[in-house]
């Protein structure tokens, strides 16, 4: 048996001293999109008119992309908020005779945000509220109230479908689909912004649905990728339904090398071990713009941190809104130092971290040349965004250059302590690349 190994041994060490140096045509994909230190999103929240005529054309003007979360049932042409199920009259009349509880509350909650009052669908999000903090009795007693007042005509009254925080939109689907079309992410935070966690299976899976059928027609593939419960929920049966209806949530992603720092959370990114940190903060209004700034500091001390920034208002419009001068400041300040950062929407980050731990990487080392086998283990329809790799070359090679496909690109050689490399992007579905050498 020792002989058989030791055999082995030999016949694999020959193999490999056709190579001068082992280190020849060692390739990794790189933690970040051209081998940056980390990652940074702009993320914006409930589609507020002031995030595309205020932040946006700043964005725009540094050529930074962002993702915005919108509430697709404030845009003219989409399929609207609505309840679904039993006549109203019929539910409103029972709870005069049953009281609210586990067989009838996730009903009560979905219907009552829709019976025309703003105070109405208050009811609805503070019993929402309650309920995810585990109040559930409280939440119950929160629904029979809004009821008694429904059945004895004293909430206010008015004739919209009301939204949470009815702020105008103004925002077009043609306005949105040309900010797709220039970078930017456009994608759902539900039809009308409710409570998740309290709404029955019909009335949740409507909410995820008609609100991904609205982006695919009026925008297209790229923006039904990933989305964002509203209230960031993380609540475990609203994450199950969601999961299963987008490829990616904001709210919570499932991968165990991922440590999700949320907005809530105190921990710090230096604190887990894991592969990534996506560390989401929440710039709301008290977080001065020093404060802001450190925690992209903090990702360039780090190499493998995905900020995740969540914005809501803008100026005079949203909650907690910052200003146009701190955005000019903060967005400014990010760009001076993108050398180093990543700076995408969330979904393209998202597929990138994916791509690279789904993807094998060979290469084949000839005099000349080095070819790099590629094999992607997801969907190459979806998962496109670029990769970059990192390979090492022959210490004589004076000019390098990568081909794939019919693309091809000279590139930089640079070293390290381990010798020469090149740095290139290669499209994870496009085949092999091939590194030609010169000297
Ligand atoms: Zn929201």
């Amino acid at each position: 048996m020792k002989t058989i190994i030791a055999l082995l041994l030999i016949s694999l060490t020959q193999v490999s001293c056709t190579q001068t140096d082992p280190i020849l045509g060692q390739t990794e994909i790189t933690k970040f999109q051209g081998n940056k230190k980390g990652a940074i999103s702009v993320t914006y929240d409930d589609g507020i008119v002031n995030q595309f005529t205020i932040a946006k054309p700043i964005m725009d003007s540094l050529g930074l992309p962002a993702t915005f979360y919108i509430i697709t049932g404030k845009v003219e042409g989409s399929g609207k908020g609505k309840f679904i199920g039993r006549d109203p009259r019929e539910i409103i009349q029972e709870t005069a005779q049953i009281k609210t509880d586990s067989t009838n509350f996730f009903e009560r909650a979905s219907l009552i945000a829709f019976t025309g009052t703003s105070e109405a669908e208050e009811y609805h999000a503070r019993a929402g509220s309650l309920f995810e903090q585990g109040k559930v009795t409280e939440a119950y007693a929160l629904i029979d109230e809004g009821y008694e007042k429904i059945r004895n005509g004293t909430m206010k009254d008015t004739d919209d479908v009301v939204f949470h925080n009815n702020i105008e939109d103004t925002t077009t689907w043609d306005q949105y689909k040309s900010y797709a079309a220039q970078g930017h992410e456009i994608a759902s935070h539900t039809v009308t912004h409710p409570r998740l966690a309290v709404l029955d299976e019909v009335n949740l899976l409507y909410e995820l649905k008609q609100s991904k059928a609205d982006l695919l027609k009026f925008i297209g593939p790229e923006s039904i990728f990933s989305a964002e419960g509203p209230y960031g929920t993380e609540n475990e049966r609203v994450m199950e339904y969601a999961h299963k209806v987008y490829p990616s949530l904001r709210n919570r992603m499932p991968e165990e090398w991922l440590e999700e720092i949320n907005r809530g959370s105190k921990m710090t990114p230096g604190e887990s071990a894991k592969e990534y940190i996506q560390w989401q903060r929440g710039p709301v209004t008290r977080i001065d713009i020093n404060q802001m700034k450190a925690w992209v500091d903090t990702v360039m001390t780090h190499d493998n941190n995905w900020l995740v920034l969540v914005f809501h208002g803008i100026e005079n419009l949203g909650w907690e809104p910052k200003t146009r001068p701190e955005l000019v400041e903060y967005f400014s300040y990010m760009k001076a130092k993108e050398q180093d950062l990543w700076i995408a929407t969330f979904r393209d980050v998202t597929k990138y971290l994916r791509e690279r731990k789904a993807t094998e990487v060979s290469s084949k080392v000839k005099k000349d040349s080095i070819t790099i086998g590629l094999n992607l283990n997801l969907d190459p329809l979806v998962y496109s965004v670029p990769l970059t790799l990192k390979t090492y070359i022959p210490a004589d090679w004076t000019s390098a250059q990568v081909i794939q496909g019919k693309e091809s690109q000279s590139l930089e050689i640079q070293s390290d302590n381990k010798g020469a490399y090149v740095i290139y992007d290669v499209k994870p579905a496009g085949g092999n690349a091939i590194l030609n050498g010169g000297n």
